[in-house]
């Protein structure tokens, strides 16, 4: 393809050459995922110019997803509160019941789970998640039910995902043989800021599981959360961390902290929403196949900014009115966003 003058005129006068070399790509074969990314390179391209960046992200996802589609994935607790674990962010924790206040509720039944996601599919979505406040899966009746609740979401034809804090290979063998579809388990932050929110379990810990998960040939749904006093190193280091898994995580959350009343981050400031675009541009530049997710914080953001975000690359939200246990966007204005936005929902299908 021929170099415009205004692509030279545009790259003698910024840094950021690479950036709009690789803009020129559209129609060029796809190159192949790279899982090398250096830490420097990755805070680069979080804070290039905002228009060179989204320039990259937006040639990077016309070549994987020119589809256009956007998954619509429902998430329910079905186990809520009392969680040992110590994450700062979390309303779920024991450590911070007393403040937050919030209540404890006992495994949900099946039934109830299956009729919650043939109204999520009824309502758009194609992927089910269910989330248990728990620090590591058991192995015993509420596993059992838990296992139950993944075929049945399964045979609606959904995809199905859970998070249910650490898996041992065999339990996630036991998920995979339910026809589990993916496992989420997210990294939340850099290994070397993890230490400041969570105490209670390691880094180490968390990419044990997701390498179980992976072993058992189900699909890992891995991401983080910005806004909890990280630095832009640390952002790096995070998407690093999830791009130089090979392969990379199939479902890639981006979360902007919601500060819940009680938590010990409850005072952080808010996220910028271009600081979200930009992790989502830079997400979608080094994980090209994934689906980039836009996750919690989005009810936040005015309907411009989520269009930003899809621009940017994201092609999936959480959809539904409630996120685990904060609030999330109405529905129907999600459904008329996307298609304000020019883009397609993901059907729901078995595979
Ligand atoms: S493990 Fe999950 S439910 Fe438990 S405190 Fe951490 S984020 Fe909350």
């Amino acid at each position: 393809m021929a170099r415009s003058l205004v692509t030279e005129t545009l790259e003698s006068l910024n840094p950021f050459k690479g950036l709009i070399r690789q803009a020129e790509r559209e129609g060029e074969p796809r190159p192949a995922s790279r899982h090398d990314w250096q830490t420097d390179e990755i805070v680069d391209l979080l804070q290039a110019p905002l228009f060179e960046l989204l320039d990259e992200a937006r040639a990077v996802n016309r070549q994987y997803h020119a589809d256009g589609q956007v998954q619509l994935a429902s998430l329910l607790s079905i186990k809520t509160g009392a969680c040992p674990e110590d994450c700062k962010y979390c309303p779920q924790s024991a450590h911070y019941s007393k403040k937050t206040g919030l209540e404890r509720e006992s495994l949900l039944d099946v039934d109830d789970v299956l009729s919650k996601a043939k109204l999520a599919k009824e309502a758009g979505a194609s992927r089910f998640c269910m989330g248990a406040a728990w620090r590591q899966v058991k192995d015993g009746p509420d596993f059992d039910k838990v296992l139950a609740m993944v075929r049945g979401v399964r045979a609606l034809e959904m995809e199905a995902c859970v998070t249910l804090g650490m898996v041992t290979k065999d339990q996630a063998d036991r998920l995979a043989d339910a026809g589990l579809t993916a496992y989420n388990h997210n990294l939340d932050t850099s290994p070397e800021f993890y230490g400041d929110i969570i105490t209670t379990r390691t880094y180490e810990d968390r990419l044990k599981t997701i390498a179980n998960v992976r072993e058992a040939g189900v699909e890992v749904c891995s991401g983080g959360i910005i806004g909890m006093g990280e630095t832009i190193e640390d952002r790096a280091r995070l998407l690093q961390e999830l791009a130089t898994l090979d392969p990379h995580p199939e479902s890639v959350p981006i979360n902007a902290l919601v500060p819940v009343p009680g938590t010990p981050l409850e005072s952080q400031a808010k996220v910028e929403p271009l600081e979200l675009v930009r992790m989502v541009a830079t997400a979608r530049i080094l994980m090209p196949t994934s689906f980039v997710r836009l996750s919690a914080g989005r009810e936040a953001l005015n309907r411009e900014a989520q269009i930003l975000c899809f621009l940017a690359g994201a092609n999936s939200i959480f959809y539904g009115d409630k996120l685990l246990t904060t609030a999330n966007n109405d529905a129907a204005d999600d459904r008329a966003l996307i298609e304000a936005a020019g883009l397609r929902i993901k059907p729901a299908c078995a595979s």
